[in-house]
């Protein structure tokens, strides 16, 4: 049985049925069959960072989708992104979360930089830039509202001194999103790669079990100068738009597990439709098919659910609401699928030659990165406290 492969994909989106709009669907279904299919189990198998795949997307301008055309971007819809991660996920998740570091990246500085840094990067991201996105600190995941990183105001600029820890994409990346403590607070910076005193370190967690681009390296700031407008926004105001950006990537990463959930299950269902027990086809055991109706019905609810989350981020509305429910559903979705669909395939769904392992992965590693489950549902009861307070007479 081949792997993600163009066999299965050309009948996926049958099954699925269709969010955006078909011309953009295919060139992107083309796109994908091309870019990413071919080099999806030698990203995973080497732990390497899809440096080809993305710079191929890059140039058919599925980096820069989101950019005004005065940046050289599509303007598209935040629909037409997230089918960009869900399509892009089926082959590979590795790449979804390659596109997604550069998607943290180009939003912040989006949303809150000054002129002349959008002047200065934004144009970048239709030439290909790689960005990561780096929040994260051996002693601060979840809770980043104290750094150790610090940040000080030096002549025309700021001093960055600290190390961040996993760092996606931080293997090829060209400039980084760095949050770090000033003395008002916690303030986000974007720092080129180049800079001096900027290095890379894969650390002894850099190499995770799933959502493999490369290592999750070690980013080490030693006296690092940054001009003044490379101080994103307000200083102290970094928290609020880590989250506010956040609200953005947690929605395609929602489309990334549905990617995953979506190519566990038509895995399965090929095996299952051709291979034969008893003197029937797998399919045909009332068993396995209550197992797929139940997957089938979750993917559906899961999916609904992100572009729902698509949709707010398009209409501004209750985006913290819609991203954390479609993140906290999507990846537990996508790991009980991949974990029925290894059970499908029998002894075929543990082998190594199957992609089902690498689905179960990723699957898991995406209930923890970028936000995990606990926090997620930290922040829908903050919602529902937020709604209570406005509404409800009796709280
Ligand atoms: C594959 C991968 C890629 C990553 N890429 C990046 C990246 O590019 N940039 C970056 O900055 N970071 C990255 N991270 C780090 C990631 O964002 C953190 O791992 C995540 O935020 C959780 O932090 P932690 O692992 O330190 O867990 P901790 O914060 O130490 O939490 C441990 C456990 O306690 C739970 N917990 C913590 N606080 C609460 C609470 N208030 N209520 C209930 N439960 C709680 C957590 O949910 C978790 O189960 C990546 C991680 C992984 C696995």
């Amino acid at each position: 049985m081949n792997h993600a492969s163009n066999e299965t994909y050309s009948w996926s989106h049958q099954l699925w049925g269709d969010r955006v709009s078909p011309k953009f669907l295919n060139d992107l279904r083309e796109a994908v069959s091309q870019d990413v299919i071919p080099f999806a189990e030698l990203i995973d198998r080497d732990d390497l960072y899809p440096l080809e795949s993305v710079k191929r997307l890059a140039r058919k301008g599925y980096t820069s989708l989101l950019l005004d055309e005065q940046w050289g971007g599509q303007k598209a819809s935040f629909q037409e992104c997230t089918a960009l991660f869900e399509e892009a996920s089926y082959a590979s998740a590795a790449v979804g979360i390659s596109l997604i570091t550069i998607l943290q990246a180009q939003t912040i500085i989006k949303l809150f930089g000054a002129p002349s840094l959008q002047e200065l990067v934004l144009p970048q991201f239709k030439q290909g830039l790689i960005t990561s996105y780096a929040l994260t600190e051996a002693n601060h995941g979840s809770d980043i509202r104290q750094l150790d990183t610090k940040a000080y105001r030096v002549a025309n600029g700021w001093r960055l001194q600290g190390r961040k820890s996993f760092i996606t994409s931080g293997s090829a990346a060209e400039a980084y999103i760095i949050l770090a403590q000033t003395p008002v607070g916690v303030s986000t910076f974007f720092v080129p790669a180049q800079l001096p005193g900027i290095s890379t370190e894969e650390g002894k967690n850099a190499s995770t079990f799933g959502l493999r681009n490369g290592p999750h390296v070690d980013l080490i700031l030693d006296e690092v100068i940054v001009p003044e407008d490379h101080l994103i926004g307000t200083e102290g105001k970094g928290i609020r738009q880590a989250l506010t950006t956040l609200d953005f990537s947690r929605t395609v990463a929602g489309a990334i597990s549905i990617g995953i959930a979506r190519a566990a299950f038509d895995h399965a269902l090929r095996f299952a439709a051709a291979r034969k027990a008893f003197d029937q086809h797998v399919l045909d055991f009332q068993g396995i098919q209550w197992y797929f109706a139940d997957m089938m019905s979750h993917i559906d609810a899961a999916r609904l659910l992100v572009y729902e989350a698509a949709n707010a981020l398009d209409q501004h509305k209750d985006i913290d609401r819609w991203s954390s429910q479609a993140k906290l559903l999507a990846s537990q979705v996508a790991t009980r699928c991949a974990e029925k669909a290894i059970q499908i395939c029998g002894a075929y769904g543990v082998t190594e030659n199957a992609p089902l392992g690498r689905y179960l992965r990723d699957a898991k590693a995406y209930e923890i990165a970028g936000g995990s489950s606990e926090i997620l549902k930290n922040t829908l009861g903050k919602h529902l406290i937020q709604f209570s307070k406005k509404n409800l007479a009796t709280y």
